[in-house]
């Protein structure tokens, strides 16, 4: 078939656009991922994940709980696994409520080495400055929710930041007397979670709380120790009849202890208490409706929990827009 002559360009400009697009499709080739940043609105609140990077958990840190149960649950899960172990995110929360912003968490900076850490690059690829953050909420002591505390050079990464601690996580993790007696894998995070908060104690802004203490506005913690002596999830009034619980470390096997959250991790403190602050704070999220940010959950982290008879599932939230402003 012959084309017209008018005809004919037409179909050379849209030859040529075919060859141009498979041109750009066949050669652009991806060096990175985009950065590691979610937002979900969630009533008033604008809740932004921010990923830090993975970290490998090997399925024999699971315990009280066979492994041919565990086999049983990875299978079909399809959860990437290395010689290391199991891939696990790493996750922080920036909540913002009109012009405060509170940030859950903060990475692991410095701590963990390449791969991790970017708690810091995340937020800013988000479009905040660091130095905006008004309060720092940690759900606990340990290297990777605490260390990006600090910058690439040391110095305090939110400078204008008020830190929140549980009173018996400071206890514990910042007294060398409890590093002494302390099993060996965990003694090196106390020197890590000393100078993490060191500069922001000696300007006056660490806070020790306890139950009786009152946190930012619309913040409530929840005591959910266990996993370590002080750990406490975060409960976020969004208004609406909405809750966020950004639960810190209740889960680190997702594929496994939703559905057996009788499995503790080995790194667990008192391993009782965090299976009982696991089904205390699941259940409370499942009957409630909460939305829930979950520190290890694979990335962003944010969804719902579902009961399923005694046990539990997780129901991750749907990439949405955000509302029209
Ligand atoms: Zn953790």
């Amino acid at each position: 078939m012959r084309f017209p002559v008018v005809h004919r360009l037409a179909a050379a400009l849209l030859l040529s656009a075919c060859a141009s697009t498979t041109f750009a499709s066949t050669t652009h080739v991806p060096q990175q991922q985009v950065p590691g940043v979610y937002h979900q609105q969630i009533g008033q609140l604008q809740v932004t994940a921010l990923f830090d990077g993975t970290v490998a958990l090997g399925r024999q840190e699971l315990i009280g709980i066979d492994a041919g149960a565990v086999t049983r649950l990875l299978d079909h899960r399809y959860v990437p696994e290395d010689g290391k172990g199991l891939q696990t995110a790493v996750n922080a929360y920036l909540v913002q409520r009109g012009t405060h912003l509170a940030l859950v968490d903060t990475g692991t900076a410095q701590c963990f080495g390449p791969g991790l850490g970017q708690v810091l690059s995340n937020l800013q690829a988000a479009g905040y400055a660091p130095s905006e953050v008004d309060d720092v909420l940690l759900t606990h002591a340990h290297p990777d929710h605490l260390c990006g505390l600090l910058d690439a050079q040391g110095k305090p990464a939110f400078p204008k930041a008020t830190v929140w601690l549980s009173k018996a996580d400071a206890d514990y993790w910042l007294d060398p007397a409890s590093e002494a007696t302390a099993p060996q894998p965990l003694r090196f995070a106390f020197a890590l979670a000393r100078n993490a908060v060191a500069p922001y104690a000696a300007a006056g802004s660490l806070r020790r709380f306890t139950s009786s203490d009152t946190l930012p506005a619309g913040v409530t913690a929840l005591d959910s120790h266990g996993h370590t002596p002080g750990h406490v999830s975060y409960r976020l009034d969004a208004g609406a009849s909405q809750q966020l619980l950004v639960w810190g470390d209740i889960v680190h096997f997702h594929a496994v202890q939703f559905a057996r959250p009788d499995a503790s991790y080995e790194a667990d403190s008192n391993r009782n208490a965090a299976i009982a602050s696991r089904r205390t704070m699941m259940s409370e999220a499942a009957a409630k409706g909460w939305w829930v940010a979950g520190a290890h959950l694979p990335f962003p982290g944010l969804g719902h929990v579902r009961s399923e008879g005694d046990a539990f599932a997780w129901v991750p939230g749907e990439f949405a827009p955000l509302p029209v402003k």
